[in-house]
């Protein structure tokens, strides 16, 4: 390009000339291409243009001169982790990148750890994000911003700006672009054919396509342009943002917004990843950026309500990345007045509503719903704008946010008493209501509500002005509330108070009152702020009309105690879904807890009688206490037992609101409280009911908007922490000073909850031999503002209703009341004691006690009724017989009226004089005391005894049990078997096994019992036959070579097993020991009936029938074998007399011979293979085909040989040749094993201390070495000492004795010594005597050294062997390590990194949706996605099946990364999920990640899976998991 003058012109034509030449779309899209072709023909010119030379020198020079800001801004991809400091992150949108997160010093604070879903970038370097340590190492270091600008020439500012707005000009008009038979201005292309008109449309079309195609290529290399310099990001920002001729709207920038919905998803996310990483990034155009953003805010929101695609694809998903930024959500909301536009936005969005104005969500449509889902993330955004408070208020911001609210109250308004219920009855109702939405929408704005709460209580100016608005919405709500609402009159004890005729069940009442809570928390601010007492004057108090206030709030509640009488059964489950929200701890704080504070207010501000009065009358329960003696009313035969048990009911649950009223002042600003002691009693509560795990205890505590709890910073204050074993979780218990805060009636917990909290609590009590009673706690003091709340409790009616249903239990008339009505009166009268004994202890000289409940409670009733006093009536009731569970209760209220009345005396400034007949009611109350306490005692004493009794009954039985079970199963168990022994035991001299010194054993009678037929059974070789139940499975768990696979197992010879132990079997059994015929019975039977039962009902059981499995029919082990259990085959024969049997010479020679003949005897084809056996380690003609020394596993040959040799030698029957033939057989073996050790051994002779380098055995050690040498052509290396070959030898031959000693154990039956069973120093030595082996293994060579050098010489002279020795070929060394499940690191965000870098192998770069790392190999897999399925066996697996059958033949233990969970698979058919070896601090896993919390690798639990894998017992626990959960059986796990 030439600088001609007008650069726009050419550029257009340049690009119209190319863009539709390269970029055509044909049949055969050839991207790689394009590409290429795009760079070199329109790109590169740019960028030769841009930097002034050659591109690949100018954009070095740019980054070099670039002094990045402090951002790091790096875009997320999905599944990468992100990191939150939940101390210093301002909200929890803040996020680091992990390079990030690693170099701050959030890495030591309490973190949360995410998955991103992609969009979204690193926070690093925003000082607004966090409130400390902004900045990690990296980013620290960069420079504070200046204009970035001076870092680049004028030149380069010219050109950059020019280039930049023709570019991003086009890309804009392109990508904007409606028509579609016409190209936009400067781009029309000279056609010179002439075509038809539908074919040039085509033409047209597709140049389109093509300039679309690139202009998305465009905005990708700008943003990789920008990436060079900030200075050519802020030309880019001031390109985008400049205002075109047409004004508002005209910015590039803008036009994009505004065509977001038009555009196609993948050119959406390229411009936002643009705007990301421009616009975001540069402090200066963010703002500028942000003010366009809220201007076109109700634009873009109404396109995306419209929008179908997700919400991460719409440019309205930016808003959280301005919003959450503190500085810029002042500026919106004072500027840009953003409130009340989210807020007016989000209204005009929901347009359906009742005649009063309220939302209604009834009988929507499908559209309408889908529309009201999509709106709710404007909640968000509010809640994003309201997310950090401010510090300072200007009158601006105070108009603004003030203004915001009223907007705010216009939408609680419409929410106000919406979904109203009436009563069904009669008939059920026919359709269940809706009622989601409208909770739906009350639990998105839960959040918003308190946080609105939380602003007001930052400014005492906003706060009266928002509570006075608050109050006039509130009137204006209830004026539209009157209509059939008639004034009565109610009066009880003298008091008279009117109200209005409304009943609940019978009129509409609405659970949606939020109107009525907001103005709740604002009266709990002003309370707790003070300014109620500073400027009385400024607030409307005057205008509150009590009444008014609770009228609305008292019904829901009533509502609530109506459905739980039962009286609303009709009304379906939608109400009772209702209910079940209303107290839902995620709804309750700005519900629930909001009416009870209402109601508080109102009790604090009106004389209680009155109250009282109302509430009867609400609760429909004013008659029953207005009128005396209407108790006496239920001895009717005819009384309606429904209605009563409905009364008693409604009468509990007032009671239960009373003692709420009273007793729930931990909300700060009713009591003198802090938000410490609420949280802390919240967790005092919950662990009440039984010790529970961190993240149940966060389950069931309030979030705040930042998904914090506040529960870490108390929680040691009132919790142990106890850490969880090898299984389960780590729990917190309450700590048992904390049980004194214990308060049966807590408004939070559900009646199951309650029931279990008092149970767990009385079973505390027993245990530490205190009375079973559970008074209420000591509470902190009210407010002054709702001080006078208390008096409730001593108010006339209170005392009437409490003296009224006592008066019924004395009655004891089996209708009128119920236990637990009376358990909340005694609670209400102990909750009054208590107040009054706390305002006695804190008096002080001014004060007058006002609270003289004692003295209300002993007085008698009044004529006519004439009943007895309260207290009186308490101390009859102590002595009833039906109330036996509520005496100590009742004794801890006399004592604490005692208390009281002595402290009222010592107070009290005129001495009281003690009269005569105080100290007898003392004194008789005392004689009282003392016979109740001898009568306990004698009680006490009678319960021990039975206890006593009952449990020596119970160990009785446990004690005859145990012998059942015994014989049932432990007896059948392990041991299997009683071993008869009536001859005297071996003699504990040396046991030998094997040779002339072979011990003597004495025939063991060995009897079982079967555990199908319980028949005892006799083990012989000539009685019944028994078998145990056994599992045989393919094994790599001990493979040194993963990678070798059988090909084809049908031809697979397993004659000889390479020392690789690639694959091989293994067998194990549970132990359980069945005859024969009674096992084929049972397996014939369970065959039968699931072939049966899987035709008939399809189901699939945990194990496969068809393959010969089944369960042990004990123990339920999976078994898909058995194994006959046989004395010691070697055994049978006794005496054994070698003196005149050949040596290994003769022996072999005989054997020679033998072989020679039956090759003879036998043609070739039916040759049993076992003679190969020995032939491979002696010198033939048929040695080529054989495999050599280093390609055998010597253990495996040594069985082979033993168990055949019989067969090849069977002339002799007196076990004499058995016995030689074991013996050479083993010293053979042996020998070759020692000469495969020394010339694979890697030894290096290093300084290290050689204890006897002269010794006998080193010496011949080296004389052995020095004749391989020899015979190897001297390919061998050169060895000076012995002895490192000797401690080679040793540590290399060990495990090999150790296996041959079972062996043979098991094969001849001698007793192994114990100092064989323990490793230790000695093991050695003892292995060697037991198995008939010199100490030194090298005389074996010396005593047979002329047979011995043929062997070692024709071993040596092997081709292989000599391949080895020349490098040309590997081989495996001793001895062999045991294998290991894979390292795993501490930190499990290490492996999330790992598997967001993994991307899926087969679809060319895309990010893997379930990465699952085997646990065995280490290999990354792509599983559960068709993209890497692959035919097994002709079945589609899916990626961990397919791995299973390489890496551990058909068994695999896998890590699900994004899931953090275990997997075990077996086969095709069977797996199971078990928990992960990673815990967070409080001791639980997080399968699913859900929770974030850091978790670190638990060493304990990672062993124990290792040791399921290395004990075969996976199968085995997949069999397990999924007997004892079925839906395991369903779940297609070959798709994995
Ligand atoms: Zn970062
Ligand atoms: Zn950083
Ligand atoms: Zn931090
Ligand atoms: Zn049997
Ligand atoms: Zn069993
Ligand atoms: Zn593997
Ligand atoms: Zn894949």
């Amino acid at each position: 390009l030439s600088l001609a003058t007008d650069l726009p012109k050419e550029v257009y034509l340049h690009l119209a000339t190319y863009v539709p030449k390269i970029y055509c779309r044909g049949p055969n899209p050839a991207p790689q291409r394009e590409d290429m072709l795009a760079q070199h023909v329109l790109l590169g010119p740019m960028e030769w243009y841009l930097c002034g030379e050659d591109p690949a020198f100018g954009f070095p020079k740019l980054e070099q001169a670039n002094k990045p800001s402090h951002l790091c801004g790096r875009v997320f991809k999905v599944g990468e982790p992100t990191y939150s400091c939940r101390d210093c992150a301002v909200d929890p949108t803040c996020v680091l990148c992990m390079e990030c997160f690693l170099g701050s010093i959030h890495r030591e604070h309490r973190y949360r750890m995410t998955t991103s879903g992609g969009g979204g970038f690193c926070d690093c370097g925003d000082t607004e994000a966090w409130k400390e340590g902004p900045y990690c190492q990296k980013h620290e270091l960069n420079t504070a911003e200046t204009d970035p600008l001076v870092h680049l020439s004028e030149d380069m500012i010219a050109r950059a700006y020019n280039i930049f707005a023709i570019m991003f000009q086009y890309a804009v008009d392109i990508l904007t672009w409606e028509k579609e038979n016409e190209l936009p201005p400067g781009l029309e292309t000279v056609n010179t054919s002439r075509q038809t008109k539908p074919l040039k449309v085509q033409v047209m079309h597709s140049s389109i396509v093509a300039h679309q195609s690139f202009g998305l290529k465009l905005l990708t290399w700008l943003g990789n342009v920008i990436g060079y310099s900030d200075g050519l990001r802020r030309i880019l920002c001031q390109v985008g943002l400049q205002e075109g001729p047409d004004g508002e709207n005209s910015s590039l920038v803008d036009k994009l917004m505004l065509s977001d919905s038009k555009l196609w998803k993948g050119a959406r996310s390229v411009y936002h990843q643009l705007f990301m990483s421009s616009l975001l990034m540069d402090l200066k155009y963010k703002k500028l950026f942000a003010i366009r953003f809220a201007r076109n805010y109700e634009r873009l929101q109404s396109d995306y309500v419209k929008d179908d695609h997700d919400r991460e694809f719409s440019i309205a998903d930016l808003s959280v990345q301005i919003f959450t930024v503190p500085s810029l959500a002042r500026m919106l909301i004072i500027e840009e007045n953003l409130m009340t536009t989210i807020i007016k936005t989000f209204m005009d969005h929901l347009r359906h509503r009742d005649i009063q104005g309220r939302f209604q969500f009834e009988r929507y449509t499908a559209l309408q719903a889908f529309k009201f889902r999509r709106v709710q993330s404007l909640i968000l955004d509010l809640k994003y704008v309201l997310i950090s408070k401010p510090a300072d208020w200007t009158n601006d911001l105070r108009q603004k946010f003030l203004e915001g609210f009223d907007a705010f109250l216009e939408l609680l308004k419409c929410m106000q008493g919406m979904d109203p219920i009436t009563r069904q009855v009669g008939q059920h109702i026919e359709m269940e209501p809706e009622w989601e939405a409208a909770f739906t929408l009350q639990m998105k704005l839960t959040h918003v509500i308190s946080m609105m709460q939380d602003w007001c209580a930052l400014d005492e100016k906003v706060l009266i002005e928002a509570y006075k608005k608050c109050l006039t919405v509130l009137m204006q709500c209830h004026s539209g509330f009157t209509d059939g609402e008639q004034p009565i009159v109610l009066s009880i004890c003298g008091h008279s108070v009117e109200t209005i005729r409304y009943c609940v069940s019978q009129e509409k009442v609405s659970i949606h009152l939020p109107v009525s809570r907001l103005l709740a928390g604002l009266h709990v601010l002003l309370s707790k702020s003070e300014v109620a007492y500073k400027f009385p004057e400024l607030l409307p108090l005057s205008e509150l009309s009590p009444p008014l206030l609770i009228e609305h709030p008292l019904r829901c509640l009533v509502l609530c105690a109506q459905v739980h009488a039962g009286m609303w059964r009709r009304n379906g489950f939608s109400l009772v879904n209702q209910i079940y929200y209303y107290h839902n701890v995620k709804c309750r704080r700005e519900m629930f807890d909001k009416d009870i504070i209402m109601l508080q207010t109102g009790v604090s501000m009106m004389d209680p009688n009155h109250f009282l009065m109302i509430m009867l009358s609400r609760f429909e329960l004013y008659q029953i206490f207005s009128t005396p003696d209407y108790g006496k009313r239920f001895n009717t035969e005819n009384t309606n037992k429904d209605v009563v048990q409905q009364n008693n009911t409604l009468i509990e649950e007032m009671l239960y609101l009373i003692i709420m009223i009273v007793g729930e002042r931990f909300s700060p600003g009713v009591g003198q409280v802090n938000a410490t002691d609420e949280i802390k009693r919240e967790i005092i509560h919950q662990l009440s009911i039984r010790p529970m795990a961190h993240s149940e205890l966060v389950k069931a505590l309030p979030e705040d908007e930042n998904k914090e709890t506040g529960m870490e910073s108390v929680i040691e204050a009132v919790a142990c922490f106890k850490k969880p074993g090898l299984t389960g979780r780590g729990l917190y218990e309450l700590k048992p000073e904390c049980t004194k805060d214990f308060n049966l009636y807590f408004y939070h917990f559900s009646r199951a909850e309650q029931s279990k909290a008092e149970e767990a609590q009385r079973k505390l009590k027993r245990q530490n031999r205190e009375d079973t009673a559970l008074p209420p706690p000591v509470l902190p003091p009210l407010s002054p503002l709702f001080a006078s709340l208390i008096n409730i409790l001593q108010s006339d009616v209170m005392l009437c209703i409490m003296g009224t249903i006592l008066q019924w239990a004395v009655e004891h008339n089996s209708y009128a009341w119920s236990e637990s009505m009376l358990q909340r009166v005694l609670h209400l009268v102990g909750m009054a004691l208590q107040e009054e004994k706390q305002h006695l202890e804190n008096l002080n000289e001014e004060n007058v006690i006002t609270f003289t409940f004692t003295q209300k409670i002993s007085r008698p009733g009044e004529a006519p009724s004439n009943s007895p006093s309260i207290l009186a009536m308490l101390e009859t009731l102590q002595n009833a017989p039906h109330l036996e569970v509520h005496k100590d209760m009742i004794r801890w209220i006399l004592k604490t009226f005692n208390a009281i009345k002595k402290l009222r005396e010592s107070s009290s400034t005129s001495p009281v004089p003690e009269t005569e007949g105080n100290i007898i009611e003392e004194g008789s109350r005392d004689k009282d005391k003392a016979e109740r306490k001898r009568k306990a005692e004698i009680a006490r004493l009678r319960r021990e005894k039975i206890m006593a009794q009952m449990s020596e009954m119970q160990r009785h039985f446990i004690d005859e049990n145990k012998e059942l079970f015994q014989q049932t199963l432990e007896e059948l168990a392990t041991s299997t078997s009683r071993v008869l022994d009536n001859s005297p035991t071996v003699s504990d001299t040396k046991l030998t096994a094997l040779g002339p010194k072979q011990t003597r054993v004495t025939e063991l009678r060995q009897v079982v019992t079967c555990i199908l037929c319980q028949e005892e059974q006799e083990v012989k070789v000539d009685s019944r036959a028994m078998v145990l139940a056994a599992f045989v499975q393919r094994s790599t768990v001990l493979s040194k070579n993963r990678n070798k696979v059988i090909q084809d197992p049908e031809k697979y010879d397993p004659l000889f097993m390479h020392p690789e132990l690639s694959c091989g079997t293994h067998t194990g059994s549970c132990g359980h020991i069945m005859h024969a015929h009674c096992w084929q019975r049972y397996f014939d039977a369970v065959q039968a009936k699931e072939q049966r039962r899987q035709q008939r009902l399809r189901v699939h059981t945990s194990y496969d029938v068809e393959n010969g499995e089944f369960l042990c029919p004990l123990c339920e082990c999976l078994s898909n074998t058995v194994i006959p259990l046989l004395p010691p085959p070697r055994g049978l024969f006794n005496r054994l007399d070698f003196s005149d049997q050949p040596n290994l010479a003769q022996w072999m020679r005989t054997i020679s011979q033998q072989i020679k003949a039956l090759y003879i005897l036998r043609d070739e084809e039916t040759a049993s293979k076992s003679e190969d056996l020995i032939l491979s380690l002696v010198p033939n003609e048929k040695n080529g085909n054989l495999p050599c020394i280093l390609d055998i596993d010597m253990f495996h040959l040594l069985v082979s040989l033993v168990l055949s040799f019989p067969a090849i030698y069977c002339q002799d029957f007196s076990g004499v040749s058995l016995g030689t033939g074991d013996l050479h057989i083993f010293h053979l073996v042996t020998m070759a094993h020692i000469v495969q050790i020394l010339l694979t051994s890697s030894t290096e002779e290093n300084g290290m201390d050689q204890e006897n380098p002269n010794g006998e055995e080193e010496v011949a050690v080296l004389t052995l070495y020095k004749f391989l040498c020899q015979h190897t052509g001297s390919a061998l290396k050169e060895m000076s000492s012995g002895w490192h070959l000797c401690r080679s030898i040793k540590a290399g031959i060990m495990p090999f004795l150790r296996c041959s000693a079972l062996f043979f154990h098991y094969l001849i039956g001698v007793p192994a010594p114990s100092e064989i069973q323990v490793t230790g120093a000695s093991q050695f030595e003892h292995l060697c005597s037991y198995l008939s082996l010199p100490n030194n293994l090298i005389c074996l060579f010396q005593e047979n050294s002329k047979i011995m050098n043929t062997l070692v010489e024709s071993w040596c002279s092997n081709n292989e062997v000599k391949r080895y020795l020349e490098g040309k070929r590997q081989a495996i060394s001793y001895a062999r390590e045991s294998n290991k499940l894979i390292d795993l690191p501490d930190d499990y965000s290490c492996l999330i990194n790992q598997a967001s870098n993994f991307s899926c192998p087969k679809s060319g770069g895309d990010k893997s949706r379930a990465p699952t790392l085997c646990l065995v190999c280490g290999t990354m897999l792509c599983s559960q996605s068709y993209c890497c399925q692959t035919e097994l066996e002709g079945e589609d697996v899916g990626a961990c099946t397919a791995h299973t059958y390489a890496c551990g033949s058909g068994v695999g233990i896998f890590l699900r990364v994004r899931e953090c969970q275990v997997l075990f698979l077996a086969g095709k058919t069977k797996g199971c999920f078990y928990a992960p070896p990673y815990l967070d601090d409080y001791g639980e896993t997080d399968q699913g990640l859900r929770r974030g919390n850091p978790l670190h690798l638990c060493k304990e639990r990672f062993k124990k899976i290792q040791k399921l894998w290395q004990q075969h017992s996976i199968t085995e626990e997949i069999g397990h998991a999924q007997e004892a959960n079925q839906t395991l059986v369903g779940i297609d796990w070959q798709h994995l």
